[in-house]
């Protein structure tokens, strides 16, 4: 017999989650640095279901706080254009958070993801959650809603809202449901990774309620500029080093190449995931150069953890097979080389 998970949020858990909520009049809800479709999803569909949960019980205020400019093609999921921008409007942030009875952390293992806010958070006399789905949650948290065992933290709010629900009567709005979908949709590549069996049942009882699949679909994957497509398709022609007895490849998009292709946040959102379609590539990098530091995105197919291979050789971490990070001080055109030369030390059998 096959072993088939189904995720299940004890109902102790959601009566903690409902008995936070339910004295609380000033809820922020954060996400992290370099916010995707997981992170965007998680919390604007979670900012509709406290809509839903509030209403009937006097005045509260939300607000959704990311660190730093969320990418256009998520810009379609509902309340995405109230979220703040904590480095664009510091002060509201930091207000925001030094008022609040509640502060939500979504998809974020770590409160340092936060960036500018994350000591804020630390110091507030606000009741603290954290909703997430990566490896060694940090413990700052009243609250703890954490599994790697699910696709994604807008699954997990889905099973956790599911429950609550089912205890308070709060109806869960489509706009809750369209967002969530979204969310578990882009962090599983499309169902491709990290898909359990409660992710199907997941999209099966969402589906069953109704919403637009098909919009989420035309949004997410048929909406990039022309100049998005000419770019990914200089990544792959000019700017991809496939290092075969690594089983490697790597990316490196430059700030002159940027320019060149106008590029705008979140264009090379997929990137990462092109080289691994090659046989016998099974560990993919992107490297992007920005501002201060260049970006990192390690992706893998197979057993090697690029979670500890960020948190050795990249400054941050992630899941198993999907991390990030970042490299300060080094020139762009030494990057590739940094990452041969890690990944060698990496397979050798390294540790710090
Ligand atoms: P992406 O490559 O899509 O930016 O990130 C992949 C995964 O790695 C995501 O789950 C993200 O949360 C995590 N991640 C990305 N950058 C960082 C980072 O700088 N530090 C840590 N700890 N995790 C990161
Ligand atoms: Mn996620």
């Amino acid at each position: 017999m096959p072993f088939v998970r189904v995720m299940k949020i004890e109902p102790n858990i959601a009566r903690s989650f409902c008995d936070l909520l339910l004295p609380a009049r000033k809820i922020v809800l954060a996400g992290h640095l370099n916010p995707d479709g997981d992170c965007i999803g998680s919390l604007t569909g979670m900012k509709a279901w406290l809509d839903s949960f509030y209403r009937g019980k006097g005045p509260v205020g939300i607000s959704v706080i990311v660190p730093n400019r969320i990418p256009y093609y998520l810009m379609f999921m509902h309340g995405a254009d109230s979220i703040i921008i904590s480095s664009e409007a510091p002060d509201q942030a930091r207000a925001l958070v030094e008022d609040a009875d509640i502060v939500v952390c979504m998809d974020l293992n770590s409160l340092a993801r936060t960036e500018d806010i994350a000591e804020t958070i630390r110091k507030s006399p606000a009741r603290k959650i954290m909703i997430d789905h990566h490896p060694m949650p940090e413990k700052f948290a009243d609250l703890i809603v954490s599994t790697t065992e699910v696709s994604s933290a807008s699954e997990l709010a889905w099973w956790l809202v599911s429950e609550a629900s089912s205890q308070t009567g709060t109806e869960i709005p489509a706009e809750c449901k369209e967002s969530f979908y979204t969310g578990m949709m882009t962090d599983t590549n499309n169902f491709c990774n990290s898909v359990f069996p409660s992710t199907f049942l997941m999209a099966s009882q969402i589906a069953e309620a109704g919403i637009d699949r098909e919009k989420i679909q035309m949004e997410i994957m048929n909406s990039f500029s022309e100049e998005r497509m000419r770019l990914m398709g200089l990544m792959l022609k000019d700017k991809m080093t496939v290092y075969p007895d690594l089983k490697a490849a790597v990316l490196v998009l430059d700030q002159k190449t940027k320019d060149n292709y106008n590029y705008q946040e979140g264009d090379s959102e997929g990137f990462v995931n092109l080289p691994l379609q090659i046989k016998n590539v099974e560990i993919s990098a992107l490297f992007t150069q920005g501002d201060g530091y260049i970006k990192v995105s390690l992706r893998s197919k197979g057993n090697v953890s690029v979670n500890r291979l960020s948190r050795l050789f990249f400054n941050g971490g992630g899941h198993e097979r999907a991390a990030g990070g970042r490299i300060y001080d080094m020139p762009i055109g030494d990057v590739a080389d940094y990452f041969e030369k890690s990944l060698r030390l990496f397979l050798g059998g390294f540790s710090a």
